[in-house]
């Protein structure tokens, strides 16, 4: 049990994940199915040109799989009435500070990332979902909700860390980590057009249902951006077994976020890393 006011936090946020899980899909459904003319989605789909993603030795191309996902997000948000602007839209290198100026230039939009993980255990797999101001906590949750319960992978939590991407940006930001391509159950998947499909479809439908978990956190009173505190390291899974190992790690992280110039793919390898050891 958690028993300092930090760990109390936590262990609500915990909570509060689970209170989410509990939701019915087919309620949220409903609410995805909210029509997004007024809304505009700026998709950011990670890495390109010279800037593969992933770690080195990676046989699967992290920008082709986010590039991929990015566009047939692009076509089902579209379908259903949403405006949206990629940050790329081919194989090219944008900066992350492009990126940034591009979401903050739509000031009502939401800003959504597309990554894939990697790390040097092959068998880490499992679905996170990134934010980082409170603003951004309703779309993580209703991303994740969706994306996590439609894939294969295991849950591995929404959490809350400053990527640049997600610190710079004024709109409401997420980063959806897809997936591990060094697992390779999780690359066979991701190398699939229908999973690919699969994973657009549930980000669009967070999109849409991010209204309906914004509700839902309202009524439960559990957490609120406010009261989350920032937290580099949240496994919903594995919460008791890698209690102590997991402070260690959160203390190595607090250093790193010191650098606040090194770009989000550095600190995506490194959080792969890290969450891996
Ligand atoms: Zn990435």
């Amino acid at each position: 049990m958690p028993t300092s006011p930090h760990r109390f936090r936590l262990f609500a946020f915990s909570l509060l994940i689970a209170f989410l899980g509990t939701l019915s899909t087919a309620q949220a459904r409903r609410a995805s199915k909210d029509s997004g003319s007024s809304t505009t989605v700026v998709i950011d789909a990670g890495h390109g040109g010279y800037d593969r993603g992933g770690i080195a030795g990676q046989r699967v191309a992290e920008k082709d799989m986010t590039l991929d996902v990015a566009q047939r997000l692009k076509r089902v948000l579209a379908a259903s009435g949403y405006r949206v602007v990629m940050t790329r839209d081919s194989d090219v290198f944008v900066s992350l500070g492009g990126r940034v100026a591009i979401a903050n230039s739509y000031p009502n939009a939401l800003f959504v990332c597309i990554h894939f993980n990697s790390a040097k255990r092959m068998g880490a797999g499992g679905i996170e979902t990134y934010f980082y101001s409170r603003d951004s906590l309703p779309l993580a949750s209703a991303i994740h909700y969706f994306v996590a319960g439609g894939a294969p992978s295991s849950n591995r939590g929404v959490r809350r860390r400053g990527y640049y991407v997600l610190r710079k940006t004024n709109i409401p930001a997420v980063l959806v980590e897809c997936g591990f391509l060094t697992n390779p159950t999780e690359a066979a998947y991701a190398q699939t057009a229908s999973y690919r499909q699969k994973l657009a479809e549930e980000i669009a439908a967070g999109v849409g249902g991010r209204n309906s978990v914004t509700s839902a956190l309202t009524t439960a009173r559990v957490a609120t951006g406010e009261n989350i505190p920032l937290q580099p390291y949240i496994d919903q899974t594995k919460v008791a077994k890698s209690e102590r190992h997991r402070s260690k790690r959160s203390h190595k992280k607090s250093t790193r976020k010191k650098s606040s110039s090194k770009p989000a793919e550095s600190e995506t390898k490194a959080a792969s890393k890290d969450q891996e050891g």
